[in-house]
């Protein structure tokens, strides 16, 4: 018996209820894991919510965690009892102790803390796949990422740094906007007080930027098209403020040819091979200092229904990790 975050029917953060759930022993291919620490997500509260709907209720919610193996069931070669390890899916991260199929991890490096694995999993292989997978940033472009100062944008404005791109990041306060500035985005805008689109065509002389990372949604899409010059790249990766409203798709013609994406983590994370390339290089752009995993805030796990509403009301910066 453990305790964990049930969700029995989609809603508030009131429908998060925590309670003594079964774990059992891991069967084949899987693994059990005690959680050590449990990275906070904005999908988290699209599935209390019902936005993205479980595969089935009740289901324990949470995607991103780091612990330490207690047992392997049969067909298990790659991990055993002790490893430290970390992931970014499937569901069931606000737990104690859950299990998991061996292939949905990854071995945590030693330099690194079970806080920082929570802190970057999801997030971290999100910014790999938006910069190398749908978008191939490359020295000379000039990218737009919105919501800079949170979870994804600390680490995809860093690592788009790390590229060479030229940055220009949104952020929805003074004190965010000056912590994305030293994060080392060129231009920092606070879209609560200043109109995005006018900066980003001062900031480019009228020319537009090659890609929009958007992970905003509902508040930000058409307007992030206006930030595009002709044949730029939509990354519509997310709808923290709502989900984007069905348009015309000719006006992707209109404001220049654009190209338009809406992917998934999971999609580029699908096999084994994928998964392990994401984590093999956010590994090593964290291991070389170029992207710094701030451990974040940490908190009770037990505290995730407060947590998820900190994040719904934008009062959160970079990641929040809840401790078991
Ligand atoms: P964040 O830490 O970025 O939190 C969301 C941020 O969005 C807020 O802090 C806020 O920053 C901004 N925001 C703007 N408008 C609103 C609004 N109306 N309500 C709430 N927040 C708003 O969250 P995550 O790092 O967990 O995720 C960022 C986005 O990326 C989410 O949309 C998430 O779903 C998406 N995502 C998508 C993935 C994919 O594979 N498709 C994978 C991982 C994340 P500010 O105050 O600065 O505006």
């Amino acid at each position: 018996m453990t305790k964990a975050f049930v969700i029995h029917e989609y809603g508030g953060p009131e429908v998060l209820k925590w309670q003594d759930v079964e774990v059992g022993d891991p069967g084949p291919g899987e693994v059990r894991l005690r959680h050590k620490a449990v990275g906070l997500n904005f999908i988290d509260v699209y599935h209390r919510t019902g936005l993205y709907p479980l595969p089935a209720l009740p289901a324990v919610p949470g995607m991103e965690g780091a612990g330490v193996v207690e047992a392997v069931g049969e067909d298990v070669t790659e991990f055993r009892a002790g490893d430290r390890v970390a992931y970014a899916h499937p569901p069931g991260a606000y737990s104690e102790v859950r299990l998991i199929p061996a292939a949905k991890l990854v071995a945590l490096p030693g330099a690194l803390s079970f806080e920082q694995g929570a802190a970057m999993m999801l997030k971290g292989m999100t910014a790999r796949y938006l910069l190398y997978g749908c978008y191939n940033a490359l020295p000379g472009d000039v990218v737009l990422i919105h919501a800079g100062a949170g979870g994804v944008g600390q680490i995809l404005v860093q690592w788009a740094k790390a590229k060479g791109v030229t940055v220009i990041a949104t952020a929805g306060s003074v004190e965010k906007a000056a912590l994305v500035t030293g994060l080392g985005a060129e231009h920092v805008i606070n879209y609560q007080s200043e109109d995005f689109v006018a900066r980003v065509k001062d900031i480019t002389h009228g020319r537009g930027v090659h890609v929009v990372y958007d992970g905003v949604g509902q508040a930000t899409f058409l307007k992030s098209l206006d930030c595009l010059r002709p044949l730029g790249t939509m990354v519509s990766f997310g709808n923290a403020s709502g989900p984007v409203e069905p348009f015309n798709i000719g006006l992707l013609a209109a404001k220049g040819s654009l190209f338009l994406t809406r992917p998934s983590l999971m999609t580029y994370t699908a096999t084994r091979e994928g998964l392990l390339a994401h984590a093999r290089d956010l590994f090593e752009v964290v291991a070389r200092g170029v992207v710094k995993i701030a451990e974040g805030r940490t908190r009770p796990l037990v505290e995730a229904p407060q947590a998820q509403q900190e994040m719904e009301g934008r009062r959160t910066i970079g990641s929040t990790i809840l401790i078991p």
